[in-house]
């Protein structure tokens, strides 16, 4: 078998892969790592979203294995430093959706500031309650955005056009970056809507708990679209409970999906997607394109053009 792909994929570009090369499709092999163990030992190449974990143990259970294709850009579940370690390329398209990302991010900070959730819900039970759908102007208001890379660059360019005046916490970002603060805690004090965009990392792990909530102004909004784990759910719930926050938009969440409601489902001035960002027609058509485009190449002998890390492909 060349290529295994471990969650529910189907698209043109996978046919054309099929047609080339020896496929096989398991979308449920990211469930149970024993039996991805198994499946992976003769794959020259695994496809995957952001569920199957892609650990060292199984990058030593796959010796034939040359290249990973992540359908996506959060790497944080494939261990990136030892598929180098392992000769393995490491594929993912990382600016095939983070325009898809971005206009999502504006949806939830539009829907939370005009309520459109609890309209739409109220509207079709038959009320007509314009008064408690009273909202707020994004004009003039400020946003923080927490991480300025692919997306969140793109989320500066499309609040700006709104009228919104936006500060980063971005320790990688260059001097130069208009609206930059040096400590996260400047950017949370002086925000309407705090927005998060970095990656999930043992040193990002639960960054937005208790002591960030509280620095942030009484009634702002929160809103993250980049990776559940990035946020300590509890505190949150707290800070919304209390009023601290006025609301919150999320599309990941720490469990996906979550194994079990939490208070956070129960709360109106939330809205809750499933790790959406990413799920345009257009994202998803560029992303797999890309991928397979790659692990084609990398098959045949040739190298990849999006790829992360620096791996010698091992045949
Ligand atoms: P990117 O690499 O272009 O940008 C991430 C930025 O975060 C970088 O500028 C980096 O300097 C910054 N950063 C790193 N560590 C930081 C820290 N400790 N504090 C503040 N900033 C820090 O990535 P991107 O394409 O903009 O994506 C951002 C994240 O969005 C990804 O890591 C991924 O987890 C998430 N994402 C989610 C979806 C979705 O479907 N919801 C889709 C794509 C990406």
């Amino acid at each position: 078998m060349d290529i295994l792909v471990t969650e529910e994929l189907d698209a043109p570009a996978i046919q054309r892969l099929a047609e080339k090369h020896r496929l096989l499709r398991d979308g449920t092999l990211w469930k149970d790592a024993a039996k991805l163990k198994a499946a992976i030992r003769e794959a020259r190449a695994v496809m995957v979203r952001n569920q199957t974990q892609i650990t060292a143990e199984i990058i030593a259970a796959a010796p034939q294995l040359v290249a990973i294709g992540r359908l996506g850009v959060g790497l944080d579940n494939i261990d990136v430093p030892a598929a180098s370690k392992a000769g393995v390329v490491v594929i993912a398209p990382l600016d095939a959706n983070a325009t898809s990302v971005a206009e999502l991010t504006l949806g939830l900070m539009l829907a939370l500031a005009r309520k459109i959730p609890a309209g739409d819900r109220s509207t079709k039970a038959g009320g007509w309650d314009r008064k408690g759908c009273t909202g707020i102007e994004l004009d003039g208001r400020t946003l923080a955005l927490c991480g300025y890379g692919r997306i969140g660059r793109r989320v500066a360019a499309r609040a700006e056009a709104f009228g919104m005046r936006v500060v980063v916490f971005d320790p990688f970002a260059g001097a130069e970056t208009p609206g930059r603060c040096g400590r996260l805690e400047d950017a949370l004090a002086q925000a309407d809507f705090v927005s998060v965009h970095m990656p999930l990392s043992a040193e990002t792990k639960h960054m937005f708990d208790t002591g960030k909530f509280d620095v942030m102004k009484r009634g702002a909004f929160f809103i993250n679209t980049s990776r559940g784990g990035l946020v300590d759910e509890a505190a949150l719930v707290a800070a919304l409970r209390s009023g601290q926050l006025a609301g919150a938009g999320l599309d990941v969440r720490e469990v996906e999906p979550p194994r079990a409601a939490t208070e956070l489902e129960t709360l109106d001035n939330v809205i809750l997607t499933p790790h959406i960002g990413a799920f345009t027609a257009e994202a998803q058509t560029r992303t797999i394109e890309a991928v397979a485009a790659d692990i084609d190449r990398v098959l045949r002998g040739e190298p990849a053009q999006n790829f992360v890390n620096f791996a010698q492909p091992r045949r």
